[in-house]
């Protein structure tokens, strides 16, 4: 099993994560982008040439448990997703991944958008 998926299988929902210390600027890291609602952050452990977290101010613990009142918080990041992709120079293309929950991989539970690209992405993802 990969490192990653192996941290996803074991991963729980609830309480503070590392993305709250790194919004509270607690754990420092090299910020691709803020503004009032999202930052945006290399992953440490890179998929891709490029790969890009977005993530929301709010900590919204998965996507499955978004509210209709985050419709607005989460199309932002979307578009802030599409901002990264640009200005990383994906002209390319790239991908857009949410992982929800133990069966999508998710490892921190704090939602977030990752960007993905520099390479041709493979399709079905694992
Ligand atoms: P997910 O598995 O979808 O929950 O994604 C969590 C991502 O957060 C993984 O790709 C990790 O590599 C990444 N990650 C964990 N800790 C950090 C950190 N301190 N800085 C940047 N990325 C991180």
């Amino acid at each position: 099993m990969a490192d990653e998926t192996a941290k996803a299988q074991s991963a729980q929902p609830g309480g503070d994560t590392i993305f709250g210390k790194i919004i509270r600027k607690e754990i420092p890291v090299q910020l691709i982008y803020e503004d009032e609602q999202c930052v945006a952050f290399p992953d440490i452990a890179p998929q891709a040439p490029t790969h890009i977290l977005v993530v929301p101010k709010k900590p919204i613990v998965q996507l499955s448990q978004a509210e209709d009142t985050d419709a607005a918080l989460l199309g932002h990041l979307m578009m802030v997703a599409k901002k990264c992709a640009h200005d990383a120079g994906l002209s390319n293309g790239y991908r857009i991944v949410i992982n929800d929950g133990r069966d999508g991989g998710q490892s921190v539970y704090h939602i977030h958008i990752h960007v993905l690209g520099g390479r041709t992405m493979q399709w079905p993802p694992g």
